[in-house]
């Protein structure tokens, strides 16, 4: 088997055809705020600590709603400096953005939307989308405005996500949808979905696979919540019963859908789509009240996010609130668990230092997620050994509150989200380490002809 490499206001019907409120030609403005032309990448960082300081005195109003307030982010690029100056961005290098995230928390300013929108879809737009597709998309997404989910698991292909069946046939100016995708987190609140689907069954597998953006809202799709063993609802099945996708939602060439994928999974591994931003005082205005009003809604899918990486900062309290300080075992299994905690910070920084650098998201990803399931199986580890039996208890009446067991139950997810770790294992073997790719795999044979364990694919 081949692996997967990783794994507001208004709705978006109304929000899509329109052009970008402010500037011409959709892409940034010249109200309020708009920027100055691009300024040359090796600026110091005391003259973007300057400049951005400078425009949240001028700009940053606690009272705007908090779409209004990030449509002057897109306007001025402050609010994603990275990306380029025609589209909302500075065209800074990743190293200012530390510096920029400092003066927005020093004023209390509130940042561009959180979640899969900004973390998945975007910079796979700005990637691969033309520019309609960037014109129509990216500032609703930076706003808050469109929120999206990803479709591409389906119940025979998650590690083998070449392998999906989802079929999409070209139907005058539209492409027509029919399949399933699973595991499909926050598909119940999203607008629109990053799709994979195949249009050609001719080719080898990577080859007839294209990617578009979706409209959720539609009859053809049906999103069912699952119910999880933590008691959470985050998944979801969708089912596309002859969804329509508009030819202009194509994201990247026909068929070369793979390649658009790879740029999404690589900022899947890197990312957290579930990083909750911080609202310090939430009494300072409407536009963050709005802002946490927002973010209170979103992140409650992924409440038990915390909990599926493993609550090591429950170890230590527990084994003091236990008396069990003095037994040897248990001291060492908290050690344990606190040593690779520090070792997946340093990780993580140096990914994100990496990333600072303006190199592209590499093979610190796959690393840093391995690091990420190995400290959620020692924490469950830790947990059981310190409460015993009692980790089973759910509720109020477990240790505490239950969220140890909510610990024991959810840690399996770390493993599997985003790819699996055996898959970031193939990933360090052949990229990092250049080792042989998997033999036998069915690459070479046109898509047509694989058989798949539901069969053969047509
Ligand atoms: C918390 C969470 C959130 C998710 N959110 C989304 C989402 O929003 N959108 C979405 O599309 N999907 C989502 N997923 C699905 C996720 O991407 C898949 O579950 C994952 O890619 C694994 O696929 P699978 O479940 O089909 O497992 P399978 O691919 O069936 O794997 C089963 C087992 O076989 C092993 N295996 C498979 N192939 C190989 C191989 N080549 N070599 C070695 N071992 C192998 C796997 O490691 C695993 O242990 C989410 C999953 C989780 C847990």
């Amino acid at each position: 088997m081949l692996c997967r490499p990783g794994a507001a206001s208004g709705t978006a019907r109304q929000i899509l055809p329109t052009a970008p409120q402010t500037g011409a030609p959709g892409r940034r403005g010249t109200g309020a705020g708009a920027r100055r032309p691009l300024r040359s990448g090796g600026m110091a960082s005391d003259t973007v600590r300057d400049e951005v300081r400078a425009w949240l005195e001028e700009h940053w109003d606690p009272q705007l709603g908090v779409v209004e307030w990030r449509n002057r982010l897109a306007d001025s690029g402050w609010g994603c400096v990275t990306w380029p100056t025609e589209w909302y961005g500075r065209g800074l290098a990743g190293s200012y953005e530390g510096v920029v995230r400092e003066e927005f928390d020093r004023i209390g300013a509130v940042g561009v939307a959180a979640g899969v929108g900004m973390s998945l879809a975007a910079p796979t737009i700005l990637t691969h989308g033309s520019d309609d597709v960037k014109q129509r998309f990216l500032r609703p997404t930076l706003t808050g405005e469109l929120k999206w989910c990803q479709l591409f698991s389906e119940p025979g292909n998650g590690s083998d996500l070449a392998g999906l069946t989802t079929r999409a046939e070209r139907d005058g100016d539209e492409w027509v949808v029919t399949g399933q995708k699973v595991w499909n987190s926050g598909a119940h609140k999203a607008a629109y979905g990053i799709l994979m689907a195949r249009t050609n069954w001719d080719v080898p597998k990577h080859k007839g696979i294209s990617y578009f953006a979706i409209d959720m809202r539609q009859p053809g799709i049906d999103v069912r919540p699952l119910k999880q063993a933590n008691g959470y609802s985050t998944f979801n099945e969708v089912f596309l019963d002859e969804a329509r996708v508009p030819a202009a939602n194509l994201i990247g060439d026909q068929d070369n859908g793979w390649a658009v994928a790879l740029t999404t999974l690589a900022h899947e591994r890197g990312a957290n789509t579930a990083r909750r931003p911080k609202f310090r005082n939430r009494d300072a205005g409407r536009c963050v009240a709005e802002a946490a009003q927002e973010a209170a809604e979103y992140f409650a899918t992924y409440a038990w996010y915390p909990q599926r990486a493993g609550r090591p900062d429950l170890v230590g309290p527990q084994v003091r609130e236990t008396g069990q300080d003095g037994d040897a075992v248990v001291r060492q299994v908290a050690m344990t668990v606190a040593t690779q905690e520090r070792l997946n910070r340093w990780t993580v920084q140096r990914s994100v230092a990496a990333r600072k650098a303006g190199r592209p998201p590499g093979p610190e990803g796959s690393l840093a997620k391995l690091n990420g399931s190995r400290l959620a199986r020692l924490c469950n580890a830790a947990h059981s050994e310190i409460v015993g039996a009692h980790g089973m208890l759910l509720g109020p009446e477990g240790p505490q509150d239950g969220m140890v067991g909510e610990v024991l139950i959810s840690t399996p997810a770390m493993s599997i989200a985003g790819g699996t770790d055996e898959i970031q294992h193939n990933i360090v073997g052949e990229r990092v380490l250049g080792l042989p790719k998997e033999p036998g795999g069915d690459a070479d044979v046109p898509f047509r002809a694989v058989r798949t364990n539901l069969g053969r694919t047509e």
